[in-house]
């Protein structure tokens, strides 16, 4: 359907959608990503029949993770980045994403992820998501939509498939001329007890051309994954107060003067379990809370029932049994504040705890 007016338009260099496809070899969590504003979040939240037109994105040259499209200029219509799910809140994997030092993976490289950590790696370990921008032909009103999902949520999936098998049909399908309508069929499911919908089905059909103008409305899918500082992730794993400061860093610096050692980390910690009463140095007489399983830091309660997080259990030494007396006993139930307390970042549903 080339128009006159195609002629006198910017060269449109579209990716290859089903290159995308081939080098596709392989929970939710928006807090790894910016939704540019005025930019609804797209949800499927109903069983039914979706009619999508799924938006081509230009590439930015932001040094970002270019596995299936160049920077650039490109037009594209997916952007896919990986996370991890720790601390109850979903950061960009700085490695597979950013191509940088990423603590979270240096720290499940450490794991056992087939033997007793299996969980938590499982838990941890980089996942891919995918970035989308789309018009839902059913709800125009609200224009263009962002939806970020896992892409085994199924959408991208069944995208890459019609492309490894229908390449020369359906390659084309982001494209504004000659583009396809996704008509996605969504099955409701439970998962952990909850209503929950997956991707039943994708097929496409005819749609009508879209002008060009309509590019200048998509946000650039590669901006929206938040790249993290490694000393962010690095606390959100190990909790803010693993960093033991030296002595001459201010005030402190008396946490290493603690009975053990000086050293930040020893291999041979003491061992607490919930419920000990502990004294911090700067904390002063704790409850020990939770015990991360990842990297065995505390969680700890002290008297003014402020919670603190990812201290070495070497900073703590154990209260004897009279001095325990004078503390207060704690109920057992709290461990949904600790998310409430500490967490900073964007609220996130009550998860299953670890
Ligand atoms: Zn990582």
């Amino acid at each position: 359907m080339a128009t006159r007016r195609e002629k006198e338009r910017r060269e449109l260099r579209y990716n290859d959608a089903k290159s995308r496809a081939e080098k596709q070899t392989s929970g939710f969590g928006p807090s790894s990503i910016k939704i540019p504003k005025g930019f609804p979040l797209f949800a499927f939240k109903k069983e039914g029949k979706f009619r999508l037109r799924i938006l081509p994105y230009s590439t930015s040259d932001r040094k970002i993770d270019r596995t299936f499209c160049d920077a650039g200029g490109i037009l594209h219509y997916e952007y896919s980045y990986w996370t991890h799910r720790a601390d109850e809140t979903t950061h960009c994997c700085l490695k597979k994403t950013f191509h940088k030092a990423c603590p979270v993976c240096d720290h499940l490289a450490k794991l056992d992820r087939y033997g007793s950590d299996k969980e938590l790696y499982d838990s941890m370990k980089p996942k891919q998501r995918q970035l989308f921008a789309l018009l839902d032909l059913d709800d125009r009103e609200k224009g263009v939509q962002v939806f970020e999902c896992s892409y085994y949520f199924g959408l991208g999936e069944e995208i890459d498939t019609m492309m490894t098998d229908h390449a020369d049909k359906y390659g084309g399908f982001f494209h504004l001329q000659d583009g396809k309508v996704l008509e996605v069929s969504i099955k409701q499911g439970t998962f952990n007890g909850r209503a929950n919908y997956k991707v039943h089905r994708v097929e496409m059909v005819e749609g009508k051309d879209l002008d060009e103008d309509i590019l200048n409305t998509v946000p650039c899918l590669d901006e929206l994954p938040i790249e993290e500082s490694a000393k962010k992730l690095a606390e959100m794993i190990r909790g803010p107060s693993i960093e033991i400061p030296d002595a001459q860093d201010g005030d402190d610096g008396d946490l290493v003067e603690d009975e053990d050692d000086e050293e930040p980390v020893s291999s041979e910690k003491p061992i607490f379990t919930k419920g000990d009463k502990v004294r911090h140095k700067k904390y002063g007489p704790c409850t020990v809370e939770k015990i991360a399983a990842t990297d065995g830091s505390l969680v700890l309660l002290d008297e003014d029932d402020e919670y603190h997080k990812g201290i070495d259990p070497d900073t703590v030494s154990r209260i004897e049994a009279e001095e325990d007396e004078d503390l207060e006993e704690e109920d057992d139930d709290d461990e949904e504040m600790i998310d409430d307390s500490t967490d900073d970042e964007d609220e996130k549903p009550a998860k299953k705890k670890k």
